[in-house]
């Protein structure tokens, strides 16, 4: 079964084999070793002067700059379930929020954060996502950051880059904290989460908040190439695999390659008379609005053996999304926008004539 989920990512062959040696004591030089690997390759990926890895979901990593980099009250934009994880975060925290709710298909619009802003002086962190993933959106996050900082050049602007870091360059001129997951655009398997930070974020976060998600005792630590707690080995010698698999034809490849899959994607569902769901399409899932989307989904998996996701909430059953992120063989691609064409003339919508295939290949390989 091909798996296309926007995470979980498949984890290719060669990183699973790194990871299936015995354990290794985490306080020891053969390990600090190889997490200080590890962390240059992410200090340079993130593209930051500062990062910490810890051993928890993408989630853990949201909660601990909303912990960590909010002192006063913060600024959730929801576009989805994980912009409105956020603003749940900051609630269970007891951390005072403002949030700036759209559509699922909409991007937060800069007009709406400035005038946010500039109403509210006591908001001191902005927390938004650069793909939100329930609906395959990418927000202006760099638009949003840089006019941010020119009413208030203190604010902290945190960017959850789960879906984002590893599929496209981010600037991040702008942005204080950048998270990542391992089980997403890393084809790692679920369990490290990755900040990147600012110096004014390393700042703000001073002597840290919470007990396990304190920044400032990880900061300490890692860069003495420790952590504060357990690390979890296992994942970080991935990590590095990871990094060595990708780095053999460099990210810019990937991040190119992506672009091209994701566009070749689109125009092939377009060409066969799908919708694509969101205003402004992220890089990282191709995400269409159908209302068949849950009888596509079981035709996939049963007959044609693809594993796409569907819609959540308010969306279950009328979205489908298929991954982008990643080291993706092009012919598996190739193969998913053909099952649809076929699940699509199974459904007797369509007579299949191979226009998906077609237009796939033919964007693909234009050059
Ligand atoms: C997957 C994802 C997360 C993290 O979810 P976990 O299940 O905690 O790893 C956060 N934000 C976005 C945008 C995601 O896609």
């Amino acid at each position: 079964m091909l798996l296309f989920t926007p995470g979980p990512t498949p984890v290719p062959e060669v990183v699973r084999q790194s990871m299936a040696t015995s354990t290794l004591h985490h306080r020891t030089p053969e390990f600090e070793l190889i997490f200080k690997e590890a962390r240059e390759r992410l200090l340079k990926l993130f593209d930051m002067p500062q990062c910490v890895m810890l051993a928890s979901s993408g989630t853990g990593a949201m909660q601990s700059c909303v912990l960590n980099l909010c002192k006063t009250k913060a600024l959730t934009i929801n576009s989805g379930k994980f912009g409105e994880r956020f603003g749940k975060i900051a609630d269970a925290m007891n951390i005072p929020k403002v949030e700036l709710s759209y559509d699922w298909d909409t991007p937060a619009s800069v007009q709406d954060v400035k005038d946010t802003l500039e109403k509210d002086s006591d908001i001191d962190a902005i927390f938004i996502q650069i793909c939100e993933s329930a609906g395959g959106l990418r927000h202006p996050v760099e638009e949003i950051a840089k006019m941010a900082k020119s009413i208030n050049p203190d604010i902290m602007i945190v960017a959850d880059g789960i879906t984002a870091v590893g599929v496209e360059r981010i600037d991040t001129t702008n942005i204080d904290a950048l998270i990542a997951g391992s089980q997403k655009a890393l084809m790692l398997p679920p369990g490290l989460a990755m900040i990147g930070l600012s110096n004014d974020a390393v700042l703000k976060i001073d002597k840290g908040a919470d007990y396990y998600f304190n920044l400032s005792s990880e900061i300490k630590k890692q860069k003495q190439n420790t952590t504060a707690y357990t690390a979890p080995t296992t994942l970080i010698i991935g990590l590095n695999a990871i990094f060595s698999e990708i780095e053999k034809d460099g990210f810019d490849v990937l991040y190119k390659n992506t672009i091209l899959r994701a566009d070749a994607t689109g125009k092939a569902l377009e060409s066969i008379g799908f919708k694509i769901y969101p205003k402004t399409p992220a890089l990282s899932m191709s995400t269409v609005f159908d209302d068949d989307a849950e009888p596509i989904r079981k035709l996939l998996k049963s007959k044609y053996g693809v594993n796409i996701a569907g819609g959540q909430d308010h969306l279950k059953g009328k979205l489908f999304r298929i991954n982008q992120m990643g080291l993706i063989p092009v012919y598996e691609s190739a193969w998913v926008v053909n099952a649809i064409e076929l699940a699509l003339s199974d459904l007797g919508r369509r007579e299949y004539d191979g226009s998906a295939s077609k237009v796939f290949n033919e964007i693909y390989y234009k050059d």
